[in-house]
């Protein structure tokens, strides 16, 4: 990794130190990220009995509406119950108010199964307590309604930090296995719904048959857990909830990110071992896969082979994304940035990325911004707020809130994970035709 010597908090890499035992360029400046509010947008397309209650202001209201315009087309499973100035104040008993909402809210949509309060920046300012008002909604509405509670507050956490609250709490909800339960698998992250079923066809294809996902498509359909239970993190940030699983007696499988021919092959491959699959049975269900990823993503390899990419920080994807983008399209990962990194969540990432890219963690925007300046990247990867004004001066950006978005993971969508970079300097270069 990089030696960078601007920041005095900066603890340096040399560049011949050995993957893994490196420190990553930490900053602690001003950052740019979404809140963990954003993750609804996602969370509920996988839950569809779930309806996400936000505690907050006309600001979260503003976000969420503005995140999910196409929305007014289908009664919507979320919504913002607003704190007044006078709840703010204090003048009015917040918990009695939020009881009203609750109950009007669960009378008009009775196919409400299981109702999530999230607490916001105005709500933890106030020291609203939303477990506890989640504990007595609970007892008050269930077995119809039940009521839960997690923190997507912005108050120092990035979006995807959102989902890993909303699961690290479902977690507590899973029921125990049964005594001598038989293996299974639970992988966990939320992925598109049609992610999910490639993925279960594969697994079953290996005869690993016992096969859940966290977030489960039903909040009553959560699978069981203990210590007969191993699980595969899907997504890098889902580190809150890993260890809340492994607090119930599951076990992490380690695994690099299935992104791209390669992760996802590395992927599965360590549920294989784990389940004791024969290589050759393995090989026989992997190989088809295997063979449309790479003729799919080798298609973008000429555009992108030799581009200098930087990935500001922002979904915690970043060391996956620069892997991936390292070692099966030829890129120059200038740096990658990611707003927190758990070193044993993603050592396999690290353990492929280049000795030359920097890795950061954290972010003091304008410094970041300075070595964006200072490198002059082919493609930059970065928030919607940063994207603009780089494009404005000419540079290729690509808003990384459109990997989290996107179906990304697998076989079929190593391709299309290709062209999300590759489409940026395509549209350069007509615009340089064009002039
Ligand atoms: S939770 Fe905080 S950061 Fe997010 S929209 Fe509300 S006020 Fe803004």
């Amino acid at each position: 990794m990089n030696v960078v010597t601007r920041n005095p908090d900066i603890a340096c890499q040399s560049a011949d130190s050995r993957p893994g035992d490196f420190q990553p360029l930490r900053e602690r400046g001003q950052h740019e990220v979404f809140c963990g509010l954003t993750s609804i947008m996602w969370l509920h397309r996988k839950m569809q009995d779930a309806f996400f209650l936000i505690v907050g202001s006309r600001t979260c209201a503003h976000l969420m509406q503005s995140a999910a315009g196409v929305m007014i087309f289908a009664e919507p499973r979320f919504a913002t119950a607003i704190i007044g100035e006078r709840d703010l104040a204090g003048m009015a008993d917040m918990n009695d108010e939020l009881d009203k909402v609750v109950e009007r809210l669960l009378a008009r949509r009775p196919d409400i199964k299981m109702l999530v309060l999230v607490g916001s920046c105005p709500s933890e300012v106030i020291k609203l307590d939303l477990s506890r008002a989640a504990s007595r909604l609970d007892r008050l509405h269930q077995p119809r309604h039940r009521v839960m509670a997690y923190s997507g507050s912005g108050i120092e956490t990035t979006f995807t930090q959102g989902e890993d609250n909303f699961l690290a709490e479902l977690v507590t909800r899973m029921p125990a296995e049964k005594p001598g339960a038989a293996p299974s698998l639970i992988v966990v992250g939320a992925m598109a719904d049609v992610v999910e079923d490639q993925m279960t066809r594969i697994f079953h294809g290996m005869g690993i048959e016992n096969v859940a996902f966290l977030p489960s498509r039903s909040s009553e359909s959560l699978p069981a857990i203990g210590p007969n239970t191993a699980f595969l993190m899907a997504q890098p940030w889902v580190n809150a909830t890993a260890l809340a699983m492994q607090k119930r007696g599951a076990r992490r499988i380690a695994a690099p990110y299935p992104l791209g021919e390669e992760g996802t092959t590395a992927w599965l491959k360590a549920a294989a071992e784990e389940f004791r699959v024969d290589a050759s049975r393995f090989d026989a269900i992997t190989a088809p896969g295997r063979e449309r990823a790479r003729l799919a993503v080798e298609r973008y390899r000429e555009a992108l082979a030799g581009k200098r990419i930087f990935l500001f920080p922002d979904s915690q994807l970043e060391p996956a994304l620069a892997r991936f983008l390292h070692r099966e399209l030829g890129c120059e990962i200038i740096e990658a940035g990611t707003p927190y990194m758990h070193r044993e969540h993603v050592a396999e990432e690290l353990a492929q990325l280049p000795a030359s890219a920097t890795l950061s963690e954290g972010q003091d925007v304008e410094l970041q911004i300075d070595r964006v300046h200072e490198s002059n990247p082919d493609l930059i990867v970065c928030g919607m707020g940063l994207g603009n004004p780089f494009e404005a001066e000419g540079r290729s950006t690509k808003w990384s809130i459109e990997l989290v978005f996107s179906p990304i993971h697998g076989y079929e969508q190593a391709g299309d994970l290709a062209e999300l970079f590759a489409r940026p300097l395509a549209r350069r270069g007509l615009l340089k035709v064009g002039t």
